[in-house]
């Protein structure tokens, strides 16, 4: 019999696990296992593999740099790769990095480092020719990412065109930097995308990733990104005295228009790194957006050079992390929430524990992979995190205290409010109550109804929401309309006064648009501004109601998965009655919309323009939706009423139509810092 080594099992394990991670953190967008953990079982594999040469395989993951990206946008190769930066996770490894670049390249001279805030978002590759912006590209595996130039556009910190100003003009200009989102947005997001009954990004990082590689622009606009430089690429830039030092570098990015992370510093010493990540260890909760470490280079573009890469690193680089704020905690429950759209969500009760500065008792556990994942058992001692404004998580189960009587956690058959059985579809990692009549499901769509951007029925808290499904007085939104003060005064604590004022709020929200009784049905996917989308291409609930699926989809901001979501609801008999009872109750279900999506402008409003030609960048019904986004209008041929000409190449008759009726011509990049400017 063949003797398996302990070792050669383990190594196997291993690599299958961290190959899954990085596939569900970079092609699904869904992490499956957190930074610090994915870091530590790295490391334990690569220490084995350096005990043991012969168990490296050319697929481990310490043989490359990420994994293949997904297949939805171009693929791109990167004209200089984005390499990642080795780790240290302290002090003594920051040293340990110090004297091995130094092994290699003994100087005597005093070295100069630039420490930079390490930014958790998602690294961009960007290319500028002829000071324009031509490409945006995600990291991907660092020698291949997405093209997602579109998106990359809507991020108001990134420049569309350089300023050259004092400087010679550059042909081309490679930037890198950290595409994120401030911890306030990433709050907004996900409020919005819990009422929208979507689920939650469980960091800021994950989804500025999820964002950047949305396929709708407007999405991506809306999310309101933010980006940071930090490496600048200039063909031979040194030799030309351009940037000879890092420092030099990050105050040209400045010039240049780019946002810099203002915290980065010149230090003469190894000591004087070190006092820069002791001060910002804390002073980094501060900031408000996240971080998770310190970026040291060494400053000289010289000595960059003569150090050279590894296979996978710069020598010249290390990335210093900031622990996570973690603590361990005794599970004392496992509690399943019904959503309003049937969702289980598994919620681990816990010990309350202090973490960044706040109580921590409760943490959401996902689904039900998670739980399988984790192997969480009531009773478990697990280790949970918090850092800034982020939802709590468990990172992991410490298993070696794990007490001798527990059992597997298993989800319920049943929905824990209305004990019919729930639905797991294949693929999806959502376990649903499908019970149109389940309670949970009623409440909570109670809840959304009467919410601030829904029909805001002021007075209608989530208390007697739940009484009067209890009671029995209310079975759907529509007979919230047939409610009698005399009903309503029936309930716990509420006197003649209120009812009264209730029925009248209640009333009054029978005036509120179109568009908010969209959004208040709580159709899956659709929240407040697509809601506005919709109803401005389908002014009456018929007309949409008639529309085809692809129509609905046609709408400009609208995907695939909203307009089938949308199509599905208006296709089921009950939704069809619940409409049909709104009617008769006289909500709005027709009426043009007054208020214009707030991300949109006048800028171009009452301007007409012509496309003539291939633009450098853009495809053309691209240059037509940014004319229209700014309420311009596009047309198809020349007259006196054109006021702009875009410009592209091989250009035709238009462009001399033009001419002789002496139109203003625009390039490519003229329309584009037209619409930078505010
Ligand atoms: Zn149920």
């Amino acid at each position: 019999m063949i003797q398996i080594q302990p070792e050669v099992k383990r190594t196997e394990e291993l690599r299958q696990l961290l190959q899954q991670a990085s596939y569900a953190y970079y092609v699904l967008d869904a992490p499956i296992m957190e930074d610090t953990v994915y870091d530590q079982l790295y490391r334990e594999l690569q220490q084995l593999e350096i005990q043991y040469p012969e168990l490296v395989t050319p697929d481990s993951p310490t043989q490359r740099v990420g994994e293949r990206p997904a297949t939805h946008f171009t693929s791109v190769r990167h004209n200089i790769p984005l390499y990642s930066l080795e780790n240290a996770f302290n002090i003594h490894e920051l040293q340990g990095w110090d004297q091995r670049w130094r092994r290699q390249l003994p100087i005597t001279d005093s070295v100069e480092y630039v420490s930079e805030l390490k930014i958790d978002g998602s690294a961009l590759a960007l290319t500028y020719q002829n000071g324009v912006l031509v490409r945006g590209a995600t990291r991907g595996d660092g020698v291949t990412g997405e093209e997602i130039t579109q998106n990359v556009r809507t991020i108001r910190s990134i420049p569309l065109r350089l300023n050259f100003d004092g400087l010679e003009p550059i042909d081309r200009v490679e930037v890198r930097g950290e595409a994120f989102l401030p911890l306030e947005v990433f709050k907004q997001i996900n409020e919005e995308r819990q009422k929208a009954g979507e689920q939650l990004f469980a960091n800021p990082r994950n989804a500025a990733a999820g964002t950047l590689r949305q396929l709708d622009s407007r999405i991506v606009a809306r999310r309101r990104l933010d980006f940071f430089a930090y490496t600048l690429h200039i063909p031979g830039m040194d030799d030309a005295s351009i940037a000879n030092t890092q420092w030099e570098a990050l105050e040209l990015l400045q010039r240049m228009g780019f946002r810099v992370n203002p915290n980065h510093k010149l230090c003469a010493s190894l000591a004087e790194v070190t006092e820069y990540y002791k001060y910002w260890d804390t002073e980094r909760l501060n900031l408000p957006y996240m971080t998770d470490g310190v970026v040291v280079k060494l400053n000289s573009f010289k000595l960059q050079e003569q150090l050279g890469f590894t296979q996978k690193f710069p020598r010249w680089a290390v990335a210093l992390k900031y622990p996570a704020e973690e603590a361990p905690t005794r599970v004392e429950n496992i509690a399943v929430n019904v959503g309003r759209t049937g969702a289980l969500t598994p919620l681990a009760e816990m010990r309350p524990v202090q973490l960044a500065g706040t109580t921590v008792s409760r943490a959401t556990l996902h689904n039900s992979d998670r739980i399988v994942q984790l192997d969480i058992r009531i009773g478990d001692t697990v280790i949970v995190r918090k850092a800034g404004e982020i939802i709590p998580e468990v990172v992991r189960v410490i298993k070696e205290l794990r007490p001798a009587d527990t059992e597997i956690f298993l989800m319920p058959t049943l929905c824990p409010v209305c004990s019919q059985p729930v639905v797991r579809e294949s693929g999806e990692a959502v376990t649903r109550c499908v019970n149109a009549s389940c309670a949970a499901i009623l409440k909570g769509s109670i809840e959304h109804w009467v919410s601030r951007d829904a029909l805001d029925i002021k007075g209608m808290g989530e208390k007697l929401v739940h009484q009067l499904v209890d009671k029995g007085l209310v079975h759907s939104v529509a007979d919230l309309y047939d409610l009698t003060e005399e009903q309503l005064c029936s309930l716990e604590r509420m006197g003649q006064k209120s009812a009264q004022k209730l029925v009248e709020a209640i009333a009054q929200s029978k005036n509120q648009p179109w568009s908010r009784v969209l959004y208040g049905l709580g159709i899956r996917h659709v929240g407040s501004v697509n809601a506005q989308l919709i109803t401005e291409k389908y002014p009456t609930a018929e007309k949409l109601e008639a529309a085809k699926q692809s129509d609905i989809e046609g709408i400009y901001g609208i995907g695939a998965e909203i307009a089938q979501s949308v199509y599905q609801w208006f296709h089921i008999d009950a939704n069809q009655a619940l409409i049909e009872r709104l009617k008769t109750a006289n909500l709005q279900l027709a009426g043009a919309e007054t208020t214009t999506v707030s991300y949109s402008n006048q800028k171009f409003a009452g301007k007409t323009f012509v496309i003539t030609g291939t633009l450098p960048t853009l495809k053309r019904d691209e240059a037509k939706a940014l004319i229209q986004k700014s309420n311009g209008k596009v047309t198809d041929s020349i007259s006196k009423k054109t006021d702009y000409l875009l410009v592209g190449e091989d250009a035709g008759s238009k462009l001399e139509k033009a001419q002789a009726l002496g139109i203003i011509q625009l390039t490519e990049a003229q329309l584009l810092t037209m619409l930078e400017d505010e």
